[in-house]
């Protein structure tokens, strides 16, 4: 067969979920003549059935460098949010009013209290307000609260946003920017020289001196052919949705939230099984369980949708950000916070990216801190 003539680009993102658009709307908003690839429905898509926090809290245990990424993030995000707006007329929906995670037990309660002041003391000079809250003043914030809640920490930096609308709206305001996005468009081969790239996908040949990959859980198999690593595995979370309610919920829960339309949002498990997106029974049940003992009166409202999707996770949790030592102009970016990070992909990483060099912010987040060789 022919080879397809090549289409040429200043910069090439493989992979169409939050990640990888916010990374490619970043570099058109930098000027950069963009093509962004995507597998298509049959690929596995964290963006498209995750549960929507913009959650800052507990990011970041033992690693303040992923605490301060995070927060530089939700910091992006209103900027991120109007921009989205003014260009788009999306409203992505994004509230900031903080948020909690309740505790449901003395222990928990006790472990939570520990781990919020080892973030504080870790966070150094920046400063991380937080507070622990007994469960008489929680009543006042949080209306129909369980008796089972014995209280929980609340930071004010926390919020949400329409998963699903940000992904529109990254999009859109690509294409509309001038961005090429092209769908059913898997890449399994590509050739590396450095600045100098080339894929092919869909039948066409894409050429570009800059590469970033963002496939998702595609990037452990693409990244070893441009010189990187990317060593993440599926993580399922399942997460139910209930009929609307009347506004009750003012912010934020680690596992509860309400959408904008009035919906409850019930999640989300951690679980290990490998590339299984089935759901279960019994961790609904116990989702469900934890979620009424919060708040009784969930246990009133039906279920009306349910789904599993798979995190993004790397063997640490954290992301992996990475440019290909012997390949410069390739690039990798993962991570199982995409909702989060949304605001500092599209208006931190993509600066750097346009301009070749990443952030020193950024070096503890290599692949290197793994076991792990980039193959040639
Ligand atoms: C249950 C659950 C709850 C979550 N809750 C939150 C939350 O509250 N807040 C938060 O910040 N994050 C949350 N996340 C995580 C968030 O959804 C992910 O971090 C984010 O979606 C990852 O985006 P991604 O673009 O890297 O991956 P994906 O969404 O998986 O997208 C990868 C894309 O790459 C494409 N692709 C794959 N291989 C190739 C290839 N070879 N060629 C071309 N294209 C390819 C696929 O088609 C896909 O569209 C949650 C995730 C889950 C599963």
């Amino acid at each position: 067969m022919a080879t397809p003539r090549t289409e040429s680009f200043e910069a090439i993102v493989i992979g169409g979920g939050l990640v990888g658009a916010a990374i490619a709307w970043g570099l058109c908003r930098q000027g950069l003549a963009t093509v962004l690839l995507d597998e298509g429905d049959i690929a596995y898509r964290a963006s498209r059935g995750n549960f929507g926090l913009v959650w800052v809290q507990s990011k970041g245990l033992g690693a303040p460098w992923y605490q301060r990424w995070t927060r530089a993030s939700a910091g992006e995000w209103p900027r991120l949010a109007a921009d989205l707006a003014e260009r788009t007329a999306t409203d992505v929906g994004l509230q900031q009013p903080g948020g909690v995670h309740l505790c449901l037990s003395e222990p928990e309660f006790e472990a939570r209290a520990e781990r919020m002041a080892q973030m504080q003391r870790e966070a150094g000079n920046t400063p991380y307000e937080y507070r622990m809250i007994r469960a008489p003043e929680l009543r006042d914030m949080l209306p129909g609260l369980g008796a089972d809640v014995v209280g929980a920490s609340f930071t004010p930096y926390d919020g949400h946003a329409n998963p699903l609308r940000l992904l529109h709206a990254l999009h859109r305001a690509f294409t509309e920017a001038g961005g090429v996005y092209v769908p059913e468009a898997k890449v399994e081969e590509g050739a590396a020289a450095p600045h100098d790239f080339a894929v092919l996908a869909a039948g066409r040949r894409f050429a570009a001196p800059r590469l970033v990959l963002a496939a998702g859980l595609g990037n452990a198999e693409l990244a070893p052919c441009f010189g990187l690593a990317a060593p993440v595995r599926p993580q399922r979370g399942q997460v139910l949705v209930t009929e609307r309610a009347a506004e009750i919920l003012p912010m934020p829960i680690t596992t509860i939230r309400q959408t904008q339309e009035g919906s409850l949002m019930i999640g989300d498990s951690i679980e290990e099984v490998g590339f299984d997106l089935r759901q279960t029974p019994p961790v609904m049940q116990a989702i469900a369980d934890r979620a009424v003992r919060s708040f009784p009166w969930i246990g009133d409202l039906s279920i009306v949708r349910a789904w599993s999707a798979l995190r993004v996770m790397a063997p640490d949790g954290l992301p992996i950000y990475d440019q290909s030592a012997r390949f410069p102009g390739a690039y990798t970016a993962n991570c199982h916070s995409g909702v989060t990070l949304a605001g500092a992909h599209a208006l931190l990483l993509a600066p750097m990216i346009a301009q070749g060099v990443l952030d020193p912010m950024l070096d503890p987040f290599t692949a290197g801190r793994f076991d792990v060789r980039a193959a040639s």
